[in-house]
């Protein structure tokens, strides 16, 4: 049985190096290669995934999972062979039942939108996308009836970035966190709006990327371990146990783009670090899922990151990168400013209040387009209109309307977005959960000591990497499964506090 074990992690270790490979080379395109080589790296990296899934699908691997599914009955349900075996096993079934012809399909169409996007977008031209869109739609359709049929059209493409989730189920959780949200938004947004003109500087590069790296060492990113550098849409990336990197961007009139971008993949980066070193190489070394892992880049971005205790700790230093813009600016004006609310047009700016109704938007609208009750020629029209009656504001065009998130346009609709709600939520359960067993983190915090809070997640989130599932791991260490309380409370005692509101 030993050597059946040992014949799986050599094959899983191959098909895991090709996905590294393919992704230091994805690295690459996104921070130093010149644009005229992405024809090459287009034609290299879809030669590495095919080669990927063709070992992901051959016949010898299902065959060696048979044989150890009949002795893995037998172990421990934690035992580390057994969650690989189960692991192994959903990515099997989930590689064969999509015909290596439609990967190649839609990889190509993916290629085309995104690129026509990139020119759309600027240019205010949603008729161009709308043939794309209209095609990634049928794709997705298609891919769904891929895995039989299921209650609704998006619940596969659900359970692909969230599993054990479905349609329902996050559908009513996020009708219930609106019932808090909605009114929420409402009462901050008819107070005085908060002055935030203390980040727009201009702020020199150099001592904001210095500054920033100094912040993310100091929270536990390990920089021996991983590295920074500039892109266009930051992300988080792995190549190796030892090997995790972030990117970012530098606006010089937006102090906070860098500063919490930074943050935000710093907590992606810790979680993927934190993964125990025996696990990486198989499909149980990395985060569990994707809300699972944004709860991680939203604690430490806002939940820590944009708390007053943090910056009690970091706004001198601060200052003193920036004595000029920010010497005679005090620490509350500054806390104020980073955490100001307002009805906003883009997702990716907005504030943790409106944030998730963004998100609820985008949900919505995708299942209304999968399941054919809204068609794409209506949508920019069915966006702006849910745009007035959520957040108060409707986008005078398509550019800062349906056509602001490269999602749809890069090859999938359907499946990823309540991903970030999900992180939202978790990640105020999870702070709660570890505030219980050591409720001196805040102090600590604002005394610039992050171990014990860093160490909580390693131990109870991050070393499992994708052993159990979701539900089992937020369950292991909180208690209990996802629930919305500690979100609301905590939105209501720091927004409460903020705009001199007292929520019911
Ligand atoms: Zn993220």
């Amino acid at each position: 049985m030993h050597q059946s074990i040992s014949e799986l992690q050599e094959r899983l270790l191959e098909i895991s190096d090709l996905g590294y490979a393919g992704a230091v080379l994805s690295w690459d395109q996104a921070t130093y290669m010149p644009s005229a080589g992405a024809p090459a790296r287009g034609r290299q990296r879809a030669l590495l995934s095919r080669l990927a899934h063709d070992r992901m699908t051959d016949p010898a691997l299902g065959r060696l999972l048979d044989k150890l599914e009949t002795h893995a009955a037998a172990w421990p349900a934690d035992n580390d062979d057994a969650c690989l075996v189960r692991v192994a096993r959903r990515k099997f079934e989930q590689a064969i039942k999509v015909p290596a012809a439609f990967v190649a399909r839609r990889a190509t169409l993916s290629a085309k939108s995104y690129d026509a996007w990139t020119r759309a977008r600027p240019a205010n031209d949603f008729a161009t996308m709308r043939p794309y869109l209209e095609q990634t739609i049928d794709m997705a359709r298609e891919y769904a009836g891929f895995f039989g049929p299921s209650d609704r059209i998006t619940d596969p493409l659900i359970d692909r970035h969230d599993e054990g989730m479905t349609t329902a189920s996050v559908s009513a959780l996020f009708a219930n966190l609106r019932r808090h949200l909605v009114p929420l938004a409402k009462a901050i947004c008819e107070q005085s709006p908060i002055d935030d003109t203390c980040l727009r500087g201009p702020f020199a590069e150099t001592p904001q990327l210095e500054f920033s790296t100094r912040v993310i060492a100091a929270i536990g990113y390990d920089l021996q371990r991983g590295r920074m550098d500039k892109t266009h849409h930051p992300f988080c990336t792995k190549f190796s146990h030892n090997d995790v990197r972030i990117t970012t961007r530098v606006r010089l009139d937006d102090l906070g783009d860098a500063l919490f971008s930074c943050i935000h993949e710093a907590g992606h980066a810790m979680y993927e670090q934190g993964v125990e070193g025996s696990l990486v190489g198989t499909p149980l070394g990395h985060g569990v899922s994707a809300g699972v892992h944004e709860s991680q880049s939203r604690l430490w971005e806002n939940i820590v990151g944009r708390s007053r205790g943090f910056w009690q700790h970091f706004y001198p230093e601060l200052q003193r990168t920036f004595p000029a813009e920010l010497g005679s600016v005090p620490l509350d004006t500054f806390y104020r400013a980073i955490n100001k609310v307002s009805r906003s047009l883009i997702r990716t700016d907005a504030d943790e209040v409106t944030y998730n109704l963004h998100v609820m938007l985008r949900f919505d609208l995708e299942i209304e387009l999968l399941e054919g009750r809204l068609a794409v020629k209506d949508l920019p029209e069915a966006w702006r209109s849910r745009m007035q009656s959520d957040i108060g504001v409707a986008p005078p065009d398509d550019r800062d309307g349906c056509l602001q998130d490269v999602h749809w346009y890069s090859g999938w609709v359907g499946g990823s977005f309540q991903g970030y709600t999900i992180g939202n939520i978790l990640a105020a359960q999870l702070h709660a959960a570890a505030l219980e067993a050591h409720p001196e983190i805040p102090t600590d915090i604002a005394a610039g000591r992050f171990e014990k809070l860093h160490h909580w997640m390693r131990e109870n989130l991050y070393r499992h990497g994708a052993k159990y599932t979701p539900d089992d791991v937020i369950t292991r260490a909180t208690g209990t499964d996802l629930r919305i309380e500690p979100y609301v409370d905590y939105l209501k005692a720091k927004y409460g506090e903020l705009y001199a509101i007292t929520f019911p």
